[in-house]
């Protein structure tokens, strides 16, 4: 039996002892980003046949669920008259129907989560449950700011205490036994009501010197950090410019930290046009340098007019010195083509493989292949200049889209080598966004958009329209810029070689060139001192 004396208070037992018995999984989602959950949270998440969540948990966390779970929101306050126990009856509910149920809540459950209220149903109810702490906002935000929550020096202790009550008469909160505590206080819910929290600090004898460091959004891509002071809180400076939710930090700790470097493209949303299932690379190259990026494919990728070129050529494929793949997508229709001609990789005898580009490569290797050549530089240039020593006279394919330059066709027949070239896809533009892209991309704040070849360029230009003139626009090569041009769309930026990478890299040099505009915010993440 799993160690049950350790956990004289959750009835569970760890996952699965029972499977036909209904249970509730109390899960810390963390501060927002979908990464900051625990991987015992993911696994419960995984399990679940219904998830109750709060409003806020990022989507991207819902989608860990199974496709079949039921998600079921619920308000983020509950009416104060009953504050938790609807929740709590909900999840007895569902679960005593024999489900499991995870409820997902900001940060960690049993800070400010009203878990009493949620759980006391389902103790009564007798339905077991396990709690899955998690990454609380005020760890994300102190995290975020590089200030240390306690300090040798100057904060032997912490305190979490909710700034949204001491609104109210009947407080709970001895704000003159917190003045003179000498160590940390982090605030929760006490944006709305800083001035007035603040001032009672400062009355009860809290130097108005006091450091502060104000977190809002943590982890959102529209963090914000400031540092300030409590005599400036208490003149109601946090209360217009910081939306919620926000962590406030006070104490001397808050200026201990060094801060911490803001990630290059911090805050900035990027949407990302490649067709579907082919934009994960740039996606996590953004991420990587703390960008958001939203994708909506302009060009999909359909079968070329016909296959028969292809087919004959996988027939004869092992008659070729060199098969070049210039795609993911040449790669993907030549493996499916080979398993429709009932073939495998014996049909391709000794005939070498060349990729243009990593991922092209990488499909290679997925499909079993060995990717025998990967020029450093991935342009049809690259590949040319790479594959001109090692063959004289040769015989090469080019498995390619059905349109597009034929730079490599023309280089390598000029050099004496017999070329064969078939089409093994066709990108198409999209012609029209569906009304749920549309009413996305018109709220949400969109900072740049991608273009990495010259159809998406074209079709991006005449799907966002005017949209487009007010984004950035990053291109991923000068042959795709050339494009842009001519569509009176020059870019603002380019790659210095054509990959995820390098777009990414642009997109933050330009950032961080960019001069700071008067009365805009201090770029995100960026700790800086207001008043
Ligand atoms: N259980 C949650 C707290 C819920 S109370 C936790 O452990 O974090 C809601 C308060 O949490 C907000 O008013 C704010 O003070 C804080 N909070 C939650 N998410 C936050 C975020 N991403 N950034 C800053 N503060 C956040």
């Amino acid at each position: 039996m799993p160690h049950q004396a350790d956990m004289p208070h959750n009835l569970l037992p760890p996952v699965g002892a029972d499977a036909s018995r209904g249970c509730v999984w109390y899960v810390g989602a963390g501060p927002g980003h979908p990464d900051l959950i625990t991987v015992r949270g993911l696994d419960r998440l995984a399990r679940a046949d219904c998830i109750v969540h709060d409003a806020l948990v990022p989507a991207a966390l819902l989608d860990r669920g199974a496709p079949t779970a039921e998600r079921i929101p619920v308000p983020r306050d509950s009416s104060d008259a009953d504050p938790g126990d609807t929740t709590g009856r909900l999840l007895a509910k569902l679960a005593s129907s024999g489900r499991k149920v995870v409820r997902l809540k900001g940060g960690d459950p049993a800070v400010f989560g009203r878990l009493t209220e949620e759980l006391r149903p389902v103790r009564e109810a007798g339905i077991p449950f396990e709690i899955v702490p998690g990454v609380t906002a005020m760890l994300a935000a102190a995290a975020a700011a590089g200030v240390p929550l306690t300090s040798r020096s100057t904060a032997s202790h912490l305190t979490l205490l909710t700034g949204h009550e001491a609104e109210e008469k009947a407080t709970s909160l001895d704000i003159a036994a917190l003045a003179a505590l000498p160590g940390t206080l982090a605030v929760y819910m006490g944006v709305g009501q800083a001035a007035r929290w603040a001032s009672q600090l400062v009355a009860a004898g809290r130097p108005t010197t006091t450091p502060v460091t104000i977190v809002s959004r943590c982890s959102w891509p529209d963090q914000r950090i400031t540092t300030t002071t409590l005599g400036a809180c208490a003149e109601g400076f946090a209360t217009h410019r910081w939306p919620s939710p926000a962590v406030i930090i006070v104490g001397d700790v808050a200026v201990e930290g060094e801060g911490v470097p803001p990630a290059p493209l911090a805050g900035k949303r990027i949407l990302l046009t490649r067709p579907a299932g082919q934009a994960d690379d740039l996606a996590a190259a953004i991420a990587m340098l703390g960008g958001e990026s939203i994708h909506v494919p302009v060009v999909e990728i359909v079968p070329p007019e016909s296959w028969e070129p292809l087919d004959a050529a996988i027939r004869q494929a092992g008659t070729f010195d060199w098969i070049v793949f210039a795609s993911v997508n040449g790669v993907e229709s030549f493996r499916g083509r080979l398993r429709a001609l009932r073939l495998d990789a014996r049909a391709l005898g000794t005939v070498r493989l060349a990729a243009i580009g990593a991922a092209t490569a990488r499909a290679l290797d997925e499909a079993g292949l060995e990717c025998d050549l990967e020029p450093g530089v991935s342009t049809s240039e690259g590949m040319v200049e790479a594959l001109l020593p090692t063959i004289r006279g040769g015989r090469v394919l080019l498995v390619r889209a059905d349109r597009g330059r034929d730079v490599m066709r023309r280089e390598l027949e000029a050099a004496g080598h017999d070329v064969t070239e078939v089409a093994a896809y066709s990108s198409r533009p999209v012609t029209s966004l569906d009304a749920a892209t549309i009413a996305h991309i018109e709220r949400l704040p969109i900072d740049w958009v991608t273009a990495t070849s010259g159809v998406i360029a074209e079709s991006a230009a005449r799907l966002f329209g005017p949209w487009m003139r007010s984004w950035r626009i990053a291109s991923l090569s000068p042959i795709t810029s050339a494009v842009l041009r001519r569509l009176d769309r020059p870019p603002d930026c380019e790659a210095t070689d054509p990959s995820p990478a390098a777009l990414a890299a642009a997109i933050a040099r330009w950032e961080a060139a960019r001069p700071a505009v008067p009365g805009e915010p201090s770029p995100s993440g960026q700790p800086s001192r207001s008043t």
